[in-house]
């Protein structure tokens, strides 16, 4: 069937919370002084972050009249119901009825509703993220082929990926990791500034050491220095040569972003937060960062490709963000990956992927470096039994 033929209409939207708790928090474990509350929250220490102990993230399945099923997934880590209330109050009224081929133009029209009162971001923009993902989704479905190649003309089939995170308490335990995945075929890593216990510098040269000069070790700042502590904290790093800096400084601050840039010879890499191309754009076209970090979860796969594109317009590098998940987004970030030039490499959430890879039936591969792209209709992935058994309904 070709797209114009479709006659197809979205028929309803459920909304699930997926349970994707571990014995481990994210980052691994707490540090003294960071207490779980009632609520279930906790705060790290090194970016004043809340994070939730048990992970979790928020599925919608899409079903249309003649019953194609779709699924798209954003970020239930902090206060779902709210996400959840966005898409069951607000924006199902408006994508029941349409026809599915039409995601860009549904996505544009659910971003016009609000923007004049301001949600220009935030979780208004992850519930369009969710919804995106699963109407792509459908709409490659229903021409039967994996989503990539409805995207355009694949660039490749394996995405290059890193060891993002090194969970271990100790600095020794650390570097013992890094070496497993080593000798696993990884070449490219990143460690995170709130759990490097010693210091960005102690972690980057004792990881130097131990995995070598050809490997590639990217710091990740977690918006936490100022102009002159980034630009010092770069400087001393130089000689150990970092990848990549990734979030040096507050997102909000771009001038300040702007003056590290100016200021250091790293290479600097943001995006993770952003979830439209208005975002990118505030930071590209000042020359603001060297590499963009889309993340699915926040974009959909329409404000994804748009970001991207942006960012290749401008010959910056893209390093997709992969964060705590099912399957769905990381599934629909590697199908829109695969069309991409500027694809440097993508983020490999190891902590999140293996224990949870059998969530989408071990469709998803990473494995001597490099992502697989999924081979089968549409986004390729669906929750598993074991993930269904995990998913619990979020209002009507
Ligand atoms: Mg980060």
């Amino acid at each position: 069937m070709s797209i114009t033929d479709s006659q197809d209409r979205v028929a309803e939207i459920q909304i699930y919370l997926v349970d994707l708790s571990q014995d481990q928090p994210y980052l691994g474990a707490l540090r003294e002084g960071e207490v779980v509350n009632e609520a279930g929250y906790f705060v790290r220490k090194g970016n004043r972050t809340v994070y939730p102990r048990k992970n979790r993230s928020l599925v919608v399945q899409i079903v249309t009249r003649d019953g194609v099923i779709g699924w798209g997934e954003t970020y239930g880590l902090v206060a779902p119901l709210a996400t959840a209330a966005i898409i069951s109050d607000l924006l199902t009224g408006f994508v029941v009825g349409r026809d599915p081929n039409e995601v860009e133009a549904i996505h544009d029209a659910l971003y016009d509703l609000m923007r004049v009162r301001g949600y220009t971001g935030g979780f208004y923009l992850d519930a369009l993220a969710a919804i995106d993902i699963a109407l792509w989704d459908i709409v490659a479905k229903i021409q039967n082929l994996p989503l990539h190649q409805i995207l355009g003309s694949p660039q490749r089939t394996l995405i290059p990926a890193y060891v993002s995170g090194l969970p271990k308490p100790t600095l020794a335990e650390r570097l013992e990791l890094a070496k497993e995945w080593q000798s696993l075929g990884f070449d490219a890593f990143k460690f995170a500034l709130p759990v490097a216990d010693d210091g960005a510098l102690a972690e980057l040269r004792a990881l130097r050491l131990t995995v070598g000069d050809d490997a590639r070790i990217a710091a990740d700042l977690h918006w936490s220095l100022t102009e002159d502590t980034a630009v010092q904290l770069a400087a001393d790093l130089q000689p150990f040569d970092p990848w990549f800096l990734e979030a040096p400084v507050p997102t909000e601050e771009i001038h300040t972003l702007r003056r590290v840039v100016e200021r250091t010879q790293s290479r600097i890499a943001v995006g993770e937060e952003w979830r439209t191309h208005y975002d990118a754009r505030l930071r590209i076209e000042p020359q603001a960062c060297h590499i963009v970090q889309p993340e699915m979860g926040h974009t959909g796969i329409t404000q994804f490709l748009r970001i991207a594109k942006l960012a290749e317009a401008h010959h910056l590098s893209i390093i997709p963000h992969a964060t705590i998940g099912s399957g769905i987004f990381l599934a629909a970030s590697l199908h829109a990956s695969a069309g991409l030039t500027g694809i440097e490499s993508h983020e490999f959430q190891h902590s999140i992927f293996g224990p949870f890879r059998h969530f989408t039936g071990d469709a998803l591969s990473c494995e001597a470096g490099a992502y697989s792209l999924p081979t089968g209709p549409g986004l390729g992935v669906e929750p598993s039994d074991a993930m269904l058994a995990r998913m619990t309904r979020m209002l009507p």
